[in-house]
């Protein structure tokens, strides 16, 4: 989608900091980092949100999280924490599909 920030930087025309790139799945550090490490790791496709997502999506929302665990070990995080905020409520506000890998400081429980 043209208008999609998240597109755009997939398609390298807005810039940011890659960690990972494959043919599917893309992660680049947060612009406004909530802990010492914030990277994003996207689908290339555009899904507005994991609620758009379907059944058939299973394989890609896998490579999704394999590549978390891949940029964590990457970053040489041994704890960290993954979150996709899904909707306006949860605190959504990039309609593109968005895993947050946080690491570097400890998280309380529940989240805010
Ligand atoms: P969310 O609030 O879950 O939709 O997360 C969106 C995230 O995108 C926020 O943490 C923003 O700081 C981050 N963000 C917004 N614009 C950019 C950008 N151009 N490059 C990297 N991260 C961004």
């Amino acid at each position: 989608m043209s208008d999609c920030l998240f597109c755009r930087i997939a398609a390298g025309e807005i810039p940011a900091r890659i960690v990972h790139a494959d043919e599917h799945v893309i992660a680049f550090h947060d612009v406004a980092p909530k802990a010492p490490t914030h990277v994003l790791v996207i689908p290339r496709r555009h899904l507005a949100s994991l609620s758009a997502a379907e059944t058939a999506d299973a394989p890609l929302l896998g490579r999704l999280l394999d590549a978390c665990a891949g940029v964590a070990r990457q970053l040489g995080l041994a704890s960290y924490r993954v979150v996709v905020n899904n909707g306006e409520d949860a605190g959504q506000s990039v309609l593109h599909l968005h895993l947050h890998v946080l690491g570097g400081r400890g998280f309380s429980w529940p989240p805010g």
